[in-house]
């Protein structure tokens, strides 16, 4: 690929990652602060998960940032979407140490833009080129930066989520598991002042994340669907490691596939819209086609990455179109009246209000949808070009999409191919109406390659 996403050398789609004492130290962090100070002024806002590294690598990034002559607002520890929506209203830009869902040896660093966007790939080479040719400025004694913080960070962005809902009150018990992490300190309260009765479950902050890993998974939310059943709730809400991201499960317990709850919220988001239209990468499941057309909207699809999804809803947004909803089908979705970025905390608010004008209960929600059976797969190879080549000569007289990899479309059914970002394999997704057609799609393109 010749895109500027695979020209990254550092930073992958969302931001550098790296294990504590091997791919990232604190002197990579301190050169992160030195180059995004160079190639940014100002104020620039700074905040971290609850990973156990992220007060070294704070302090360095803060060290890179202050030396290069900008002012640090240090946010202390908040999830990424408040972080960013700080940056929006507030600062030049933003550094948010995080290493979102990976386990807790993981941490990283992930560049927000003045207007709350995370970086995109063009500005990220620039910066990866101050660091890797080490061209940082660093300023003289009189031109150092100074550093204040923002006790109230957490308090803005929770108003601010808030604010979207006005007059909600709903009475309802609601289980929340923020999974040790930053939204420990946001979502529980969200919540509650929107009128529910909370409980949670692996509720205070801890980098040791002794109830689950950060990638809230179906076997590592076995406690939250326990709690929803022994409390009666509507729902449990789950996040990931620095809460960007939402997942949910019903009144019974049962996990609800992330697509599904991406459908839900197209469809309670564009209900009464016009030429309204949803931004969704490829690999999210037919079912968003279906409900667009319920709704009267259309979709528009971009490379997996939720930078992409966000850049594009910007983009047709200043075009005048009507954006209604966007995201991710991994529990990161986008509330264009609120922020260009996935945000776990309004995701979980938006549920209470989707249920509460719905009046009916997630499981039935969740019946109402088309079915769909979505089968993931990995093809190993070092050719991924040469793959996505053959597959294009093989099908090119059918519906083909070459936005990422190679989807292929049929009327009830589509597949997609995609090179993994940073291993030697392919991503291989099929979709279809039943699970036979799933598996004989998937069987053709394995045959093919
Ligand atoms: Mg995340």
């Amino acid at each position: 690929m010749s895109d500027n996403k695979s020209k990254k050398q550092l930073f992958g789609t969302n931001g550098v990652r790296g294990v504590i004492g091997e791919s990232m130290k604190p002197e990579l962090a301190m050169k992160i602060g030195l180059s995004l100070g160079t190639a940014r002024k100002g104020k620039i806002a700074v905040g971290m998960d609850t990973r156990t590294s992220g007060p070294a690598l704070i302090n360095a990034l803060k060290a890179g940032l202050l030396c290069a002559g900008c002012n640090v607002i240090d946010t202390g520890i908040l999830p990424t979407p408040a972080l960013q929506y700080l940056v929006k209203k507030h600062y030049n830009a933003g550094a948010m140490v995080t290493a979102s869902h990976n386990p807790p040896e993981y941490n990283g660093i992930k560049l927000i833009e003045a207007d709350g966007t995370e970086m995109d790939d063009t500005e990220t080479i620039k910066v990866e080129n101050i660091l890797l040719s080490e061209s940082f400025k660093c300023g003289d004694w009189k031109n150092v930066g100074s550093e204040t913080h923002a006790d109230d960070a957490n308090n803005e962005y929770i108003n601010g989520v808030l604010s979207h809902f006005p007059g909600l009150s709903a009475n309802m018990t609601i289980a929340v598991d923020p999974g040790s992490g930053p939204a420990c300190l946001t979502t529980p309260v969200i919540l509650s002042r929107l009128g529910c009765t909370v409980h949670t479950i692996n509720g205070s902050c801890d980098g040791m994340f002794p109830g689950r890993l950060p990638e809230p998974s179906v076997e590592g939310l076995k406690g939250l669907s326990e709690l929803v059943r022994s409390t009666g709730a509507a729902f449990g809400v789950a996040h990931d490691g620095d809460a960007d991201r939402a997942v949910f499960v019903d009144e019974n317990g049962d996990y609800v596939e992330e697509n599904e709850e991406f459908a839900l919220m197209q469809r309670y988001f564009s209900k009464g819209t016009k030429n309204g239209i949803v931004v969704t990468p490829v690999s999210t499941s037919r079912i968003v086609e279906d409900i667009a057309k319920d709704t009267n909207c259309r979709v528009v699809y971009t490379k997996v990455g939720s930078i992409y999804v966000a850049r594009k809803m910007l983009e047709l947004k200043k075009n005048g179109e009507n954006v209604v909803f966007g995201g991710e089908g991994n529990g990161g979705l986008i509330f264009p009246e609120h922020q260009h970025c996935r945000d776990g905390g309004m995701s979980a608010a938006a549920m209470v209000a989707l249920l509460s004008s719905e009046k009916k209960k997630l499981s039935e929600l969740r019946k109402e949808l088309p079915e769909r059976v979505m089968l993931r797969d990995k093809i190993y190879t070092e050719k991924p070009g040469e793959v996505i080549e053959k597959i294009k000569d093989m099908f090119s007289n059918e519906n083909l999409d070459l936005t990422d990899g190679i989807r292929i479309n049929r009327k009830d059914s589509w597949t997609l191919l995609r090179p993994s970002g940073t291993e030697p394999f392919m991503r291989l997704f099929v979709e279809a109406k039943n699970r036979k057609t799933a598996e004989n799609f998937s069987e053709e393109i394995k045959n093919s390659i």
